[in-house]
Parts: structure tokens; C-alpha cells; sequence
């Protein structure tokens, strides 16, 4: 019993030594300006204060899911002044955006599947994702992607709002027109249609995800099977795959 409990202790201190340390270098002038010169012009000042912001809370954070809690907060509060003055045709039940695979930061992976066990959906997201059918090849990440309803969306909402990726949290369109017609012709033809992003909320996802990495990210959907197969192992269940 009490080494149970010193293993536990260990494994513990180990998880959070390992988040600690592979927390990446903190703000980089040399990086942000050559992530500027794929920027358009017109949004410079913007990416530039979101890019500074982001890694000063980055560089404060203690832990990597306080990390993405205080990044998401500051995501909120600079696209809801966005919004305000931009009204944007997002609102409860539209759900085209929710209909491809979303790329998570690296902290993003933990928050996501620690919210989908929370609320014990690892059964419903693994039943979802099975039945996908409709996939677009997607050049610049040179594989196929799905183009499907998310598995954590229901009755057209989201069940991890709360927790809800930054790509989710940044993605809002001007005209919902263009989101349906980029999901019904992706579906037909299998060709990839970009989403006509509103540009600021996409600049504050993009230099607030950088600044936590600018190179790896993951998946949702493979990360959410990979942790569902994980779960089933560390229960000693037998994987249907
Ligand atoms: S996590 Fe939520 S907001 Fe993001 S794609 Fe899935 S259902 Fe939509």
C-alpha cells in the first residue's frame, strides 16, 4: 500500500518535472519576425501584441494546463472585443466549422482528453470516430483529414466548450454561407475548401499558438484515439481495434 502510494507520488512528480521541462524558450524576437513575413502586412501590429502577450503568459505560468487555462482566457477577452465591435455570424447551433479535424498546441492534448474522461465520453468520442466517412486530402499537411462532424459534437453544440481547443476558440466567419458551401462541397468532391476565417481572431489562434510552439502540433482525433486506446490498456480492457 505504501508503495503504491510512493509509485503514484513518483509517477506524479515525474508527469509534472516532464511538462515543466519541455515547456519551450519564452518570446523570441528572431522567430516572431520571421513568423511576421508570412503575415499580411495589415496585421502586423496585431500578431506582433498577441505574439508578445501569449509568451509573457507562457513564460508566467506554472504548469501547462494553467498555461492553456490563462492563454485561453486572454484568447476570449481580446476575440470578444472582436466580436463586439465586428459582429460575426457565429452563433449557438452553427456548426460547419466543427466539421474537420482541429490541430491542438501541445498542452492543448492533456486539457482535451482530461476533460473528455471528466465527463466520461471516451465510449461516445470512440463510437463517433468509427463511423467517419467523408475525407479531404489536405496539401499542406499531406494527408488525408476528415471532413465530419467533430465526435464531441452534439445536437450541434459542443460538449468541452468550456475546454474547447484554441483553433476552436479562434475560428469565427463573417458569413456562414461560405462555411456550409466549404463543408457540402468538401463532402462531394473530397477536395479541400478553406474556411473564409475572419483574419484578427485567426491572427490572435495563430501567434497565441506559436508562442506556445511553432512546430508541433497534433491531431485531435488521432490523439483522442490514441488516449481512449491508452485508458482501455491502463484498465487492463481489451482494445476493439
Ligand atoms: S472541440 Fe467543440 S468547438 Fe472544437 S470542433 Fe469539436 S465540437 Fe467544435
Amino acid at each position: 500500500m505504501a508503495s503504491d502510494r510512493k509509485e503514484k507520488r513518483t509517477r506524479r512528480q515525474e508527469r509534472k518535472k516532464k511538462e515543466r521541462t519541455s515547456r519551450p524558450a519564452t518570446y523570441d524576437s528572431g522567430v516572431l519576425e520571421r513568423l511576421l513575413a508570412k503575415v499580411r502586412p495589415d496585421m502586423h501590429d496585431h500578431y506582433r501584441m498577441v505574439y508578445v502577450e501569449a509568451s509573457r503568459i507562457r513564460a508566467a505560468a506554472e504548469s501547462g494546463s494553467a498555461l492553456v487555462d490563462d492563454l485561453n482566457g486572454f484568447i476570449d477577452k481580446t476575440c470578444g472585443d472582436w466580436e463586439l465591435r465586428s459582429r460575426p455570424a457565429c452563433k449557438a447551433g452553427c456548426d460547419w466549422c466543427c466539421h474537420q479535424d482541429v490541430l491542438l498546441a501541445p498542452f492543448e492534448r492533456d486539457v482535451v482528453v482530461r476533460e473528455m474522461r471528466r465527463l466520461k465520453l471516451e465510449d461516445k468520442v470512440e463510437a463517433r470516430l468509427a463511423e467517419e466517412k467523408h475525407f479531404v486530402w489536405v496539401p499542406s499537411e499531406r494527408k488525408k483529414m476528415p471532413i465530419s462532424p467533430c465526435p464531441f459534437l452534439e445536437d450541434h453544440r459542443c460538449l468541452i466548450y468550456a475546454k474547447r481547443p484554441i483553433a476552436c476558440r479562434t475560428q469565427y466567419s463573417l458569413d456562414a454561407m461560405p462555411c456550409e458551401r466549404a463543408v457540402r462541397s468538401a463532402m462531394e468532391s473530397g477536395t479541400d475548401v478553406s474556411y473564409e476565417r475572419a483574419v484578427v481572431p485567426a491572427a490572435v489562434g495563430v501567434a497565441s499558438r506559436n508562442a506556445i510552439d511553432r512546430k508541433r502540433r497534433v491531431s485531435m482525433r488521432d490523439e483522442l484515439r490514441r488516449a481512449i486506446k491508452e485508458g482501455k490498456r491502463e484498465r487492463g480492457g481489451v482494445s476493439r481495434e
